[in-house]
């Protein structure tokens, strides 16, 4: 049977399949969420509900369902004659503190949604599809200590170390992850150890289909995205401006060491030079999340001798990072000196972009335009399991569906029709 027929096959159960994928969402929001919001704690009782649904969910498709040592889940439906690469999709199943039920969940229900539909219309894919559900993407809402977070997905690559998984402390309960992930029935020796439960030639894809987590589908007007990147950071955590605090009637300007203004003087430069690369067509977005003299020490009365930030300047090109990098070193030296206020940036760290694949998306594009569903190009802002994946050296896509109300809170939002058309594309390409 050529595509166009199986696709027909599918488009004629795919009502069904989004209802029974409509109906696990709601089974994941009674069984996770509290009054303040969908409590999926990584590796905690939360997630693990989420797991056991999403399993029984799995079984009721007869699926091959097998955990690996650090408790990811792999539900797969075989292929119709036997090995070769295949594809893989999904996501996390933990939120955020006070999150929303579909950050992470709308990836892993869209592998099943597809995977219903494949059995309605007793389609047998080409290549085994197996939707994999990570643990502890949310980690650095979770833990502190020294750690990347993205834990389940790290550790299926084998990326995930004992003495990583001993530093990362829960910020419930103090426990570390690896006394955490023991307490989940899982085993930190056998992940610290490998081999990898993820052996990247195997799969011929990865696509991971999440919700948007900012403004721009919802504001142009469109369902669907295929993803052109995922961001890569440059971040100071710790930069401050030390000048000198003064009598703010007394002191003259030119005695003034006024750590209030350099400060000041760098964010405007920082926003001059952004508006410089929106003009030339780059992607980047600048933040200076933190941004505060201290409460202890200021007053209406005094200048301030010390100011402390934080810089979040976030790229889809590795080029743009490296001239930031250049960028804010040059201006907080320069500005420093003219004002006699040293601002040390601290430690700067940087990671890089991921790359998506660009034969996949082609072929995600190609979907759009066979089903007519429109779906606009754009990058992902957030960090992903995706981006690891990719990494590794699996090709890579993602599919963003709008979402009005931004994520990573209670009240984020999802229409069941938008999610199908973000998760028709995915099983469109999965036919091929
Ligand atoms: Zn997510």
């Amino acid at each position: 049977m050529n595509r166009a027929a199986l696709s027909d096959r599918i488009s004629h159960v795919w009502a069904e399949s989004v209802a029974f994928g409509a109906t696990l969402f709601h089974r994941l929001d009674v069984a996770t969420r509290l009054p303040a919001g969908v409590m999926r704690q990584s590796y905690g009782p939360g997630e693990q509900a989420a797991h056991d649904l999403v399993t029984e969910a799995a079984r009721g498709l007869d699926l091959d369902v097998q955990t690996d040592a650090a408790g990811n889940l792999n539900m797969t439906l075989p292929a119709r004659n036997g090995s070769g690469p295949g594809w893989l999709t999904g996501s996390h199943l933990d939120s955020v503190p006070s999150g929303g039920n579909f950050d992470g969940a709308a990836g892993v229900v869209a592998g099943l949604v597809v995977i219903h539909a494949f059995r309605r219309a007793g389609i047998q894919p080409e290549t085994d599809i197996t939707v994999i559900a990570t643990r502890g993407e949310e980690g650095s809402s979770w833990f502190s200590g020294p750690h990347k977070s993205h834990f389940g997905g790290r550790a299926a690559l084998g990326q995930l170390s004992a003495d990583e998984m001993n530093a990362a402390k829960s910020v419930v309960d103090g426990r570390s992850l690896a006394q955490m992930i023991r307490a989940v029935g899982f085993d930190p020796d056998l992940v610290a150890a490998g081999p990898p439960a993820i052996v990247p030639a195997s799969f011929r894809g990865f696509v991971e289909l999440h919700i948007e987590q900012g403004p721009i589908l919802d504001h142009r007007n469109v369902p669907a995205g295929i993803v052109s990147g995922i961001r890569g950071t440059l971040r100071a955590r710790n930069a401050v401006a030390h000048g000198a605090y003064s009598h703010s009637g007394a002191v003259p300007r030119e005695f003034r060491r006024d750590a209030v203004f350099a400060a000041s003087e760098f964010a405007m430069a920082l926003e001059a030079q952004w508006d410089r690369w929106l003009t030339q067509g780059r992607d980047v977005v600048c933040t200076l999340g933190r941004f505060h003299t201290d409460p202890e020490q200021h007053s209406l009365t005094k200048v301030s001798g010390e100011f402390r930030f934080t810089l979040d300047i976030r790229s889809e090109e590795s080029e743009l990072l490296a001239e930031a990098d250049r960028f804010v070193r040059q201006t907080a030296e320069g500005i420093g000196e003219r004002r006699r206020v040293r601002i040390d940036l601290g430690s700067i760290d940087r990671s890089p972009p991921a790359v998506m694949s660009a034969d996949l998306r082609a072929s995600l594009r190609a979907c759009t335009d066979r089903l007519g569903i429109a779906a606009l190009d754009l990058a992902s802002g957030g960090g992903h399991d995706a981006a690891n994946f990719a990494a590794a050296g699996i090709p890579t896509a993602m599919i963003f569906v709008r979402n009005p109300n931004g994520s990573h809170h209670p009240d984020e939002d999802m229409s069941i029709t938008d999610f199908g058309c973000g998760a028709r594309l995915l099983a469109e390409l999965f036919l091929s």
